[in-house]
């Protein structure tokens, strides 16, 4: 009896499994999108606080970091240029080389790129 009950919850299991694995997930938050790790860590409306607060920490210890190493260091300064206005998260400047984070206003589930000018 607990042989055949113990092989029907087997089988039931191993079906839930394959069940589970062959059907995505769609975002526990109601975004009607697939809840993927990528979804959930870039872009799901649900984490985006998080995103900022980690965002903003991850600042702090670049511009802390790079004030140590001596650069002269802007915190999100404003340019107004001919595209319209520009807010890089960081600018730093040592020895006529500036480093500039950007990140696009419009679309903060993008990952950080990363420009350097000459001076
Ligand atoms: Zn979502």
């Amino acid at each position: 009896m607990y042989e055949s009950m113990l092989s029907r919850l087997a089988l039931e299991h191993h079906a839930a499994d394959a069940e589970s694995v062959a059907r995505p997930i769609e975002c526990r938050a109601g975004c009607g999108t697939t809840e993927t790790a990528a979804h959930v860590i870039q872009g799901c409306h649900r984490t985006h606080g998080g995103r900022i607060l980690r965002h903003d920490a991850i600042c702090r210890i670049a511009v802390s970091s790079l004030r140590q190493l001596g650069w002269s260091v802007r915190q999100e300064p404003h340019f107004h240029t001919r595209e319209g206005l520009r807010k890089p998260d960081v600018v730093a400047v040592k020895d006529q080389v500036v480093r500039c984070s950007m990140r696009k206003s419009s679309a903060l589930h993008r990952p950080l790129t990363t420009r350097t000018a000459e001076k």
